[in-house]
């Protein structure tokens, strides 16, 4: 009888923890989209009573071509890698962007920028830190995995490995843009005023600009061989100097990708993302504590690097091809298309 008992007994557990699998299951891998991309331009407090019709409808076309251009490598069943590195192109080659052409200045009034590039698969990665000549620097950082045997590389080193492999080097003076120039030089004015008025110790970044869009562009995409690949790439911070890297090229910070779990781009305040460990973070919660991807991209940007007064978000897809994007800003701008060819773009908070 005892026996009968505690056989009933082991089935029923059995039985119980068989089911609890099954839903987590469920909750974590029903496919949504066969293949995906989801990309930012940067993330900030950008406003719509600072936008003119003509500025919103410009960076909502080329976050549109930008997109497609991904989505129609994906669709035509190419690479995720493939997709990340032409689709941050795009925006690479806008002065609409904090990347490439567009970068912002240093404090030096030169333009150093920054990428990263992961391959969920391998979980190889690469990456490119305060390059000056280097057009695309994306293209750069999947170069340091296929042909070197490092992760990261900066500076001249990394532009003298740029030209042996043939990328396209350019002058300096290929990123300058006006606009970026002179917010450089608002900066400059008002940390003078404060030093000169106040003796007070100049902020080393502007609350204007901690404030305003960050501007950094990242894509992450899903292909039809079930591969994520996560890249950013970034001009920094206006004013930055002494040689400063932010998140953008850090691998768990600004990029990372898993096909056990997802892909992050990051864009903000770089110096609390790599505090927080943004991207890794995400993808360790998916991974050790069966969070879904919403609930993880909302853990880490809403709660963990909110409280440490950290600004700015991150554009996410998982291995089932769902995708999130979360930001503690006014604004982040934005764009995903789906298996389906489904479009959004969006600036503004919802
Ligand atoms: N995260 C970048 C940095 O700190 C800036 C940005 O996202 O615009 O360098």
């Amino acid at each position: 009888m005892k026996n009968i008992f505690y056989c009933l007994t082991l089935i029923f557990l059995l039985f119980s923890c068989n089911k609890t699998r099954t839903t987590s299951k469920k909750q974590n891998d029903t496919p949504t989209n066969e293949f995906a991309i989801i990309i930012h331009g940067g993330a900030g407090t950008i406003l719509k009573k600072n936008m003119t019709p003509e500025k919103e409808a410009a960076y909502k076309a080329k976050l549109e071509e930008a997109v497609r251009t991904g989505y129609e490598i994906l669709k035509n069943g190419g690479s995720s890698g493939d997709a990340v590195v032409k689709t941050i192109q795009v925006m690479e080659e806008s002065p609409l962007f904090n990347a490439g052409k567009g970068a912002v200045f240093t404090h030096e009034e030169t333009n150093e920028l920054d990428a990263s590039f992961m391959d969920g698969k391998t979980l190889n990665a690469g990456a490119v830190a305060g390059v000056k000549d280097i057009k695309s620097p994306i293209e750069a950082a999947r170069t340091v995995i296929t042909n070197s045997d490092h992760v990261m590389l900066s500076g001249a080193g990394a532009s003298q490995f740029a030209k042996e492999q043939g990328l396209e080097i350019v002058d300096p003076s290929y990123f300058y843009t006006e606009n970026r120039f002179k917010s450089l030089q608002r900066i400059k004015d008002k940390q003078k005023t404060e030093l000169d008025h106040d003796d007070k110790k100049a902020a080393f970044y502007d609350a204007d600009i901690k404030n305003s869009k960050y501007g950094t562009v990242g894509c992450v995409a899903l292909d039809k061989d079930g591969n994520i690949t996560a890249g950013t790439s970034t001009g920094g911070m206006t004013n930055k100097r002494w040689g400063r890297i932010g998140d953008s090229p850090i691998i768990g910070s600004g990029t990372y990708a898993n096909n056990k779990t997802c892909g992050v781009s990051s864009t903000g305040w770089g110096e609390y993302f790599i505090r927080t460990q943004v991207a890794y973070d995400i993808s360790a919660q998916m991974e050790y504590q069966q969070k879904t991807l919403k609930e993880a991209t909302k853990d880490v940007i809403q709660n963990k690097l909110t409280k440490l007064g950290g600004t700015g978000g991150v554009v996410a897809l998982d291995k089932n091809g769902n995708m999130s994007f979360e930001f503690n800003t006014a604004g982040m701008y934005r764009a995903s298309m789906n298996d389906k060819g489904d479009l959004v773009v969006k600036i503004y908070a919802d």
